[in-house]
């Protein structure tokens, strides 16, 4: 069960010093409790206490980590059943299937669509994070090569190997050396083997039950056996039942702290449908309830980008605003008689004016104030984007030795503080630019430095 922030106070050294960036013990013990920082963060807790209180407020869905290095896919973490009340954690691993009975120019064609399809969207960069190589032929040598085909070929795809025979596995395992695999899986027939060389690897593995139950079943064994690290798949290959489960397994693990179903979910849109638009359509709905990993057929940017696009939207925490950092943004090379403009750091303002300046094709400064991801209006109701701060920003910006005129081009929703701010800022011609960033463009075509 989960300790309250008072248990865990409890275990402090309550001395209140402040080396954990919280000015007091009950204040850190409240943000553990909350799942908001780590124990570990305290320097004077013993390993006995952080390994008790790390246990205990694990998340009720384990953390999982396929691969290594910079480029893990983590999965798992969950802690609540709606994204309102918290936030969800890891974004539901995108994964495309190669298998060995593929041609290779069939495979081939799905690790360059792994590599190529990336899209950047606020920011942010887009991918499918993971590559399933599976033993269709149950020939051993065959499915090797055929990892070793995947790793060198793409050097940040995270792989899932999908064998049932433990020898198989082993061989591919290894060969992904530092890279560790989700190996997939262990079943009725093969969980002591297979058990025991994600033990001996220190891989994540894969629960594969034939329905709900028997994977429960499993997967207690296997947590007896003393793994910890693992994803389930209960099975289900209807659209239907894909999504029951993972809403089964959620709730077990979230209401009930049931622990054979406290770990990610695996699941297969492309085992679901030949119809590649049905299937990018279960994927849809199966990242929205709950899966840990999606397994698709292929990937093609019209149906992947969606997806992406979905993940992003469901995976960012509504509680935090998506922010750039306070800067100067040279956009298309300006010089010294370029335009000067200001907005504020909320992520999609900037990645929309920004996109509109860059379409304008004229060359130009954009200066983005920190307003904590505000937007331009809200920014300035709560007092964080008035003509004081703002003069203030722009004398330390360091735009002036950038730029030889005085001009800056404010949002036409501040056309209110135009007075205030030539007061603050009596060296500056303040112009105020567009509402809509949409109309940019035609403005800074029209542009000229104030007389
Ligand atoms: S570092 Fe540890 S002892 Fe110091 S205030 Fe934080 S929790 Fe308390």
């Amino acid at each position: 069960m989960a300790l309250t922030g008072i248990q865990i106070l409890k275990m402090l050294p309550k001395t209140n010093c402040g080396e954990c960036g919280i000015p007091t013990c009950l204040a850190f013990g409240m943000k553990v409790a909350a799942g908001q920082i780590e124990i570990g963060e305290c320097p004077y807790v013993s390993d006995e206490v952080k390994e008790t209180i790390g246990e205990a407020s694990a998340p009720p869905i384990r953390t999982i980590k396929i691969g290594g290095g910079e480029t893990v896919t983590t999965t798992g973490g969950e802690t609540c059943l709606y994204r309102h009340e918290k936030r969800f954690e890891n974004p539901t691993g995108l994964c495309v299937l190669v298998t060995t009975d593929m041609s290779d120019a069939d495979v081939d064609g799905r690790i360059d669509r792994f590599n190529n399809i990336r899209i950047e969207r606020v920011g942010v960069l887009m991918k499918a994070d993971l590559i399933a190589v599976k033993d269709t032929k149950g020939d051993e040598g065959a499915f090797t090569s055929l990892v070793q085909k995947v790793l060198d070929n793409s050097s940040d795809a995270n792989l899932i190997l999908m064998t049932d025979n433990p020898d198989t596995m082993a061989a591919a395992a290894k060969a992904c050396g530092d890279r560790q695999p989700l190996l997939y899986g262990a079943n009725k027939d093969n969980r002591e083997a297979m058990g025991n060389l994600a033990k001996e690897l220190g891989c994540p593995l894969a629960v594969v039950g034939s329905n709900i139950d028997e994977t429960v079943e499993i997967a207690d064994a296997l947590i007896n056996d003393g793994l910890k690290d693992l994803v389930i798949d209960t099975g289900a290959r209807t659209m239907r039942a894909a999504y029951e489960d993972n809403i089964v397994a959620r709730r077990a693990a979230i209401n009930k702290k049931f622990k054979p179903l406290g770990f990610p979910t695996i699941t297969f849109p492309c085992e679901i449908t030949d119809d590649p638009l049905m299937e990018a359509m279960v994927a849809s709905v199966l990242v929205a309830k709950y899966a840990g990993i999606v397994v698709l057929s292929d990937l093609q940017g019209d149906t992947l980008f969606p997806l992406l696009l979905e993940r992003l939207n469901i995976f960012t925490d509504p509680q935090r605003p998506m922010v750039v950092k306070e800067d100067i943004y040279p956009i298309g090379g300006p010089d010294e008689n370029s335009p000067v403009m200001i907005t504020c750091n909320f992520s999609l303002t900037y990645f929309i004016v920004s996109g509109e300046i860059e379409g304008s094709k004229v060359p130009s400064w954009l200066l983005i104030k920190d307003t904590e991801g505000l937007s331009v209006l809200t920014a300035w109701a709560a007092g964080k984007f008035g003509a004081d701060l703002i003069a203030q920003f722009i004398n330390k910006s360091g735009i002036t030795e950038k730029v030889k005129h005085r001009e800056l081009i404010i949002p036409g929703y501040l056309a209110t503080i135009k007075g205030e701010l030539e007061e603050e800022l009596p060296d500056w011609t303040i112009t105020i630019g567009p509402r809509e960033a949409g109309h940019m463009p035609a403005f800074l075509k029209e542009w000229k430095v104030a007389a």
